[in-house]
Order: structure tokens, then C-alpha cells, then sequence
């Protein structure tokens, strides 16, 4: 349903449950954040509000201090039911992969299928969570991959609707975004970057905007961005200037 990420110098997690509640307005049923702590990669997630997911992980975000980079998931449920495993972000069985995904992966069942018959556990029973289980796939067939490459090549076997995000603690420096039918927003600051499904949540932080279109994939740093169509060509992008205010 709503997704936010940062990548800079200020204190992500904060800032990442402020952007959850600027996209409270849209509906949902859980939360979660993804944290990025230099090489250690922190998920939070459970049913119900953002603001009861910023009381419950105040001890554990307060050893995630430090954190300038991670992602944010509000969950509209649509495979399975709003529960605390259901809620985004979802991790690899190694814990150093993490997404959050919008949207609908209409051939999940037969993905999940074969990622099972290799020997892949699920703990959720959201569509989503192959994402996270065929990127990690992807990447053990040939470890010469990144988390780019990995990605874009997962997304050549998914069918359906994703505005997606994700994070590795293996190169803890970026955020991979990619959408097809869910939008994507990147928010351009000085030495960080906002993500976000609509403009709500990056609005009081920046007014220069990139917005993804369908098909496309970016990589987001600290030092800047890049935006690729699904085929791995470099595109230019047009930054727009948001002209309302809060
Ligand atoms: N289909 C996914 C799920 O049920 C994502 C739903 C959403 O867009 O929030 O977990």
C-alpha cells in the first residue's frame, strides 16, 4: 500500500515512520521498517498502526542509532490475512536481503512452487515474499551478481503489479527501487535521497522529484541515482519541481 526509503546522513528511522504516517491516509493494516546500520540489517514489522510500531521498537530502534539508510512498508493485505508475519518487509533465510513490495504478484503460487522444491522456506503467506526468496535464488546461481542485477533478474520472471524496494546488509550503501503498475517516487535532496509511493511523504524534505514510470528500475546512493529500464538501458529522467506545500 504505501511505501517510504531513505538513504543519506540523517537518523532513517525517524524519518521513515514520520513518511508512514504522511501516507496513513491511504488505508492499512500493518508496518514495518528496514534498517541499515552499516553491515547489520534490522526489520520491524507487526499488525496495526505506525504509531504502535514506533512504541513497540523504541528499544530496538535505539540500538539501530546510527542507522542512514532503510525502507517502510504500511500493508493493504491482499494474500494473506494482517498479521504480524504477514507484514512487510520480508527477509531471505540469511536475514541480509529485505523488500517491501505494492502490489500484486499474480504468478506467485507457481513461483513459490519452485523456489519450495529447491528448498526455500516461507514464513508468510503473502504473494510477496517470493520476491525476496527468488532474489536470493538468483543471486546463489551466480555470485558475481549485485544486488541490481539480482533484482532486475528476478523481475523478468514475475507477472503482475509491484512498486518495490529493496535493501542488503552485502552492500548496505544503496536502495534498489523498481515499479510496474504501483508508483515510485524518488525525492533528490543534498547527499540523500527520499523514495516514496506518492509525493506526501517527501514533500517537507525536498521538492525536486524523479518519478519512475513503468518498466523501470533505479539504484539509489548516497552520491546519487540511477534509473534503468528493465533491459539494463541507462535512462535520462526529468526532474520536476513540486509546487505545493504543506
Ligand atoms: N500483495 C501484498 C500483500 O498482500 C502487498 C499489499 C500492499 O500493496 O500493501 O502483502
Amino acid at each position: 500500500c504505501g511505501i517510504v526509503g531513505y538513504i543519506g546522513w540523517q537518523e532513517a528511522s525517524p524519518l521513515l515512520l514520520k513518511g508512514l504516517k504522511r501516507l496513513e491516509y491511504r488505508g492499512y493494516d500493518s508496518a514495518g521498517i528496514a534498517l541499515l546500520n552499516g553491515s547489520t540489517l534490522t526489520v520491524m514489522k507487526q499488525k496495526g498502526s505506525v504509531s504502535g510500531l514506533e512504541k513497540d521498537t523504541l528499544v530496538l530502534r535505539a540500538s539501530m542509532q546510527g542507522a542512514t539508510a532503510g525502507i517502510g512498508h504500511t500493508r493493504w493485505a491482499t494474500h494473506g490475512e494482517p498479521s504480524d508475519r504477514n507484514a512487510h518487509p520480508h527477509l531471505n533465510a540469511a536475514g541480509d536481503i529485505a523488500i517491501i513490495h505494492n502490489g500484486i504478484i499474480e504468478n506467485y503460487s507457481a513461483l513459490k512452487q519452485e523456489l519450495v522444491s529447491e528448498g526455500y522456506q516461507f514464513l508468510s503467506a503473502t504473494d510477496s515474499e517470493v520476491l525476496v526468496h527468488l532474489i536470493d535464488w538468483i543471486w546463489k546461481q551466480d555470485p558475481l551478481l549485485d544486488l541490481e542485477s539480482a533484482t532486475r533478474s528476478a523481475l523478468r520472471h514475475v507477472e503482475g503489479a509491484y512498486g518495490l524496494c529493496v535493501v542488503s546488509s552485502r552492500e548496505p550503501d544503496k536502495i534498489v527501487v523498481a515499479r510496474k503498475g504501483s508508483p515510485l517516487v524518488i525525492g533528490i535532496g543534498l547527499g540523500e535521497f527520499f523514495i516514496a509511493s506518492d509525493a506526501a511523504p517527501i514533500v517537507e524534505h525536498t521538492k525536486k522529484v524523479v518519478y519512475l514510470a513503468d518498466g523501470e528500475l533505479a539504484v539509489v546512493r548516497r552520491g546519487g541515482y540511477c534509473v534503468k529500464s528493465i533491459e539494463n538501458i541507462e535512462q535520462q529522467k526529468t526532474v520536476t519541481e513540486l509546487d505545493f506545500t504543506l
